[in-house]
């Protein structure tokens, strides 16, 4: 069947498999064209199948040679309806390590519960015995506790309500988005949902089962933005997790000998996370025009690259004073924030394309489900059933 884009809101409810292996087969050719990198061999990559878990995947396994076992949430196909991009992806990613003879398996189902852990746990003894770095790339709207109860994260302001521009992606109008206010009971849940709690329990999971290796790096992903994110992100209900995301880090450090726990500030980038977020969406568009304008665009694969190569796996990683890894630190350059705020003040509907990277960001929306890549037959047939060796083994 012939596989289009359909999109709803700020998702597109189909993937292409072709499309989506370019995709991967870009990132790793990428990473191949970089200096090696020195680092661990054994990586559990949990939330590995798209934006910066998967580029951390692709980085370890192509820049460190690495083994990779990937845990994710994903939907393969069925009948005439397309797998999610993250499973297109995660079968592309298994056959391009296999080519290269990396070890690389994955995992599909809830992160958060103990029965995925407790499968992760086997797979690591049988695979791998341990493993020596662990990313913790979630970014779920939801999570499932052990008494069964569900909490959602928000995304919301903690002081009052915050109103700001933002861009109808569908229109291109810019519009005023306005925020509320989240209850002390939505903070507390987004902070259920994206802060540390589960991060501790996977290293607690893995320590507890002797499948962590003596010396471990892991590293978690956080945002900061500059000024006129900040009520929306950091301190908004996200924000909050992501304080806890910090602290965990720290926790885990202390917790746990011979474990290093960062927390890595990424640069803001068109994900599927990302994609949700009032005001964000149009900040990064400023944001990519400008930075492509200076030379200093980056996307996922360039950051975990330099994130890989440059900080993680250094004896001492170059991190900020609270001793958080900065990969934000060309966005958050003064002069690209400069230039953004100049433009924010200006931007209307009007002059939208000409300040804005709209092109850019519709770009990084469709790539990410497998469209629009070159050297991509988009008018062949395209079978939506792909396997995922490591599951049909
Ligand atoms: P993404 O949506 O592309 O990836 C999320 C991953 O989590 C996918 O692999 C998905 O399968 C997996 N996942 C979700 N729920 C799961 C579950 N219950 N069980 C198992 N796997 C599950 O998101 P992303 O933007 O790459 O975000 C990853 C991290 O990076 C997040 O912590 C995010 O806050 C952070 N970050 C993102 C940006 C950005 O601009 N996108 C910037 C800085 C930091």
């Amino acid at each position: 069947m012939k596989i289009e884009p359909k999109i709803r809101g700020f998702i597109c409810t189909t993937a292409h498999p072709a499309g989506c292996r370019q995709n991967v087969k870009n990132q790793i050719d990428y990473v191949k064209r970089q200096e090696k990198t020195d680092g661990p061999q054994r990586v559990l990559v949990i939330g590995c199948s798209t934006g910066y878990g998967l580029a951390s995947r692709i980085a370890c396994a192509f820049s460190c040679g690495a083994g990779t076992l990937g845990v994710m949430f994903e939907k393969p196909a069925s009948g005439t309806r397309t797998a999610t991009a993250g499973w297109y992806n995660t079968a592309a990613f298994e056959e391009f390590a296999a080519a290269d003879g990396l070890y690389a398996e994955t995992i599909n189902g809830d992160a958060f519960s103990a029965e995925i852990k407790r499968q992760t746990v086997e797979r690591i003894r049988a695979g791998m015995g341990q493993v020596d770095c662990i990313i913790y790339s979630l970014a779920a709207p939801r999570r499932t506790l052990a008494d069964g109860t569900t909490v959602s994260s928000v995304l919301k302001t903690t002081g009052g309500v915050f109103t700001n521009k933002t861009i109808d992606l569908k229109t291109g109008a810019v519009l005023e988005a306005t925020v509320p206010a989240a209850t002390e009971q939505e903070i507390a849940d987004t902070v259920k949902v994206m802060g540390g709690e589960d991060w501790m329990d996977w290293i607690r999971t893995l320590k507890e089962a002797g499948v962590l290796a003596d010396h471990v790096v892991t590293a978690a992903y956080s945002y900061i933005g500059p000024e006129l994110t900040h009520p929306i992100y950091l301190n908004g209900s996200i924000g909050r997790a992501k304080q806890d995301l910090y602290e965990t880090s720290r926790k885990i450090s202390e917790n746990f000998p011979g474990v290093k726990a960062y927390l890595s500030v990424n640069k803001a980038l068109v994900t599927q996370s990302s994609a949700a977020i009032p005001v964000v969406p149009l900040y990064i568009s400023l944001l990519y025009r400008v930075m492509k304008e200076k030379g200093l665009h980056e996307g996922c694969i360039e950051q975990m690259y330099r994130l890989c190569h440059d900080r993680l796996f250094q004896e001492t990683p170059p991190a900020d004073a609270e001793g958080r890894i900065r990969l934000d630190d060309w966005e958050m350059r003064p002069d690209v924030q400069a230039e953004v705020a100049r433009r924010w003040a200006e931007i209307c509907t009007e002059n939208v394309n000409e300040l804005a990277d709209i092109d850019g960001y519709w770009q990084d929306f469709y790539q990410m489900f497998g469209f629009r890549l070159d050297g991509v037959d988009y008018s062949a047939d395209a079978d939506p059933a792909a396997a995922i060796p490591s599951m049909a083994r």
